[in-house]
């Protein structure tokens, strides 16, 4: 259920941070580790997102800025992790992904309302395509660690299979927890794949139908960009009937 964050600032602080680890994920996505220069704890809610603020100017010589879902839990740490789509000619997302270890970078946040408290246990169906599965990593480790047990689906839709962003990690997880189911769609998927192919949105009613019949109080989570975004949510609320409360997005574009 979409709440405002229980602890943090209330107004975004603004603070230095530097790179301090860095890996691909697949061939276009970067995963990014920062930390604050302060070490000062970084608190946020599982679904929040950051901006940041680069050392270069928009066209009005104002300095560019982008979102970033918080890709990591929270762990009392000065750092948190972002998943980086690399966009064509995109200043921002090039600048992240050429960004070496070391790099500072001004961050401001954290930001936003698409979370989801622990408290009641809702199952969930969380809905992502691509970098989209950034903030449900977050609220998913962060639910588990905490020991919970209610379902907690993630229909991830990615091209290949080399593609499934932390697919080894998401992997371990549903096999550690039965709580945590993961649903991978490929729309180019291996000759040998025999799971799910092509759109999330063809699977939404399915997996909803399924989760619902057990129960019936489930909230569905849908981020990633607006065309996505739209279909999925056109099948809950149009096809499904499924209240507006239950239904939480956020867009990236
Ligand atoms: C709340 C919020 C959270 C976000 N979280 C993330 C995140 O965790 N990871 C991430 O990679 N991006 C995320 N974004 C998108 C991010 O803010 C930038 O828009 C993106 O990095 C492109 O910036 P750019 O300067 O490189 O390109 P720009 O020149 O600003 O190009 C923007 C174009 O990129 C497209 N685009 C934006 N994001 C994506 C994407 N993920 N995949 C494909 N196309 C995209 C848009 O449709 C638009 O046409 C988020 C956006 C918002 C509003």
């Amino acid at each position: 259920m979409s709440s405002p964050p229980a602890v943090g600032p209330l107004v975004p602080e603004t603070f230095a941070t530097r790179v301090v680890e860095t890996r691909m994920l697949g061939p276009r996505v970067r995963h990014l580790v920062f930390e604050r220069a302060d070490a000062a704890p970084f608190v946020f809610e599982p679904g929040q997102w950051v901006q940041l603020i680069f050392p270069f100017k928009d066209e009005k010589g104002l300095a560019v800025r982008r979102s970033y879902s918080i890709a990591s839990p929270p762990d009392g740490s000065p750092r948190f992790e972002l998943a980086v789509t690399k966009v064509d000619d995109g200043p921002g997302s090039t600048f992240l992904h050429e960004a070496p270890v070391g790099a500072p970078l001004d961050v401001k946040g954290p930001a936003g309302t698409f979370t989801r408290a622990l408290d009641p246990a809702t199952p969930a169906l969380f809905i992502a395509t691509g970098t989209g599965v950034a903030p449900f990593r977050s609220m998913i480790r962060h639910a588990l660690a905490k020991g919970r047990a209610e379902p907690l689906w993630l229909l991830f839709g990615v091209r290949s299979h080399e593609e499934l962003l932390y697919g080894d990690e998401l992997r371990a997880l549903a096999a550690a927890h039965p709580c945590f189911r993961l649903e991978p769609s490929f729309s180019r998927p291996s000759d040998e794949w025999r799971g799910r192919t092509g759109y999330v949105q063809t699977h939404v009613k399915a997996l909803w139908q399924e989760l619902t019949a057990q129960h019936p109080l489930a909230h569905a989570y849908i981020c990633g960009v607006k065309k996505m975004l739209m279909a999925s949510r056109e099948v809950l609320r149009v096809e499904l009937g499924v209240d507006r409360k239950r239904v939480h997005l956020e867009a990236y574009d």
